[in-house]
């Protein structure tokens, strides 16, 4: 049963587009969401301009509105999740501006049960699923935590340092599952990759100097080399540039092959955003 809900799932990339709710304080009228299809439409227009010339349609494998729950948009990931356990090697990013939502998607705003976000939900999921089928597999479940930062480390970082820089790392909290089958004793691996990434916002060169530069086009950097990758796979290249980036070398085993990547690409409603929110729709129609 397992099996088929993820065979289910056409190809080995989607892409959902979550969209942030509006901040008390904010604006409500200002939004720039037009319009969210039960297939995956999104119509996105700019409140300032007149007319259709602002308008442009998205379409993904799915959109959440800012009304859905933590636990909605786990409910479309947990299929991935489970596949894990048999073997297979999953990927989930959330990309998106800073302040879009994306830690939010991955870790949520609290570690109440029911904000808990894809992160808490994965684990629990994991371990809920072994428990069950202790009598027939033996899991074994290791859980690893790493910052990759200006193109670099690799490493583990304190909670502090990770909060302080999040906006401008990338980080990733690996799963490694292996499985025995208790009566025959064959071995399945599987490996799940979630992956809070860099803010997308654009920093004009003139703006930035020194060390926020230098940071700026290490985001840039890799985050056009993840959009490279899940390119070429989507088109079923022979060539996949993993090797542009630390971030798609570190995740290469993960991407391509048998393996499934899902995009959240996180989005702001507001229409200061609006710039920022269409060229990530961009970047995300590109890669779906
Ligand atoms: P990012 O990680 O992309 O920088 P955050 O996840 O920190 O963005 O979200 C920015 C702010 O918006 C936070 O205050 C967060 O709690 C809030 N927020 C984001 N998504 C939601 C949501 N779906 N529902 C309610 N609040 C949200
Ligand atoms: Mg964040």
């Amino acid at each position: 049963k397992l099996f088929n809900e993820v065979q289910e799932l056409r190809g080995n990339i989607r892409v959902y587009c979550r969209v942030r709710p509006f901040l008390p304080g904010q604006d409500k009228q200002s939004t720039t969401i037009d319009y969210i299809g039960e297939s995956g439409e999104l119509l996105i227009s700019n409140p300032l301009k007149q007319g259709k010339d602002g308008q442009r349609m998205f379409k993904f494998n799915k959109v959440f509105s800012s009304f859905a729950s933590q636990a909605d948009v786990f409910s479309d990931t947990q299929p991935l999740i489970r596949s894990v356990l048999d073997g297979f090697n999953v990927c989930i990013f959330a990309y998106g501006q800073t302040g879009s939502g994306k830690t939010y998607t991955m870790s949520g705003p609290s570690t109440s049960k029911k904000d808990w976000g894809v992160n808490y939900r994965a684990l629990n999921d994991l371990f809920d699923i072994s428990l069950n089928r202790r009598n027939i597999f033996s899991y074994e479940v290791g859980v690893q935590m790493v910052e990759i930062y200006n193109e670099q480390a690799n490493r583990a970082v304190g909670a502090t340092a990770l909060n302080e820089r999040s906006s401008r790392s990338h980080s990733i909290l690996t799963v490694h599952v292996r499985g025995v089958d208790v009566k025959t004793g064959s071995i399945s691996r599987g490996c799940l990759h979630l992956v809070d990434l860099a803010g997308s916002e654009r920093v004009e060169r003139s703006e930035a100097t020194g060390d926020r530069l230098k940071e700026a086009q290490h985001i840039n950097k890799s985050l056009s080399a993840l959009g490279d990758v899940i390119f070429a796979l989507a088109q079923k290249n022979a060539h996949v540039p993993y090797r542009n980036s630390k971030l798609t070398q570190v995740l290469q085993s993960s991407l391509g092959g048998q393996a499934k990547t899902l995009m959240f690409v996180q989005i702001n409603p507001d229409v200061e955003s609006y710039s920022e929110t269409i060229s990530t729709l961009k970047f995300a129609e590109r890669v779906s």
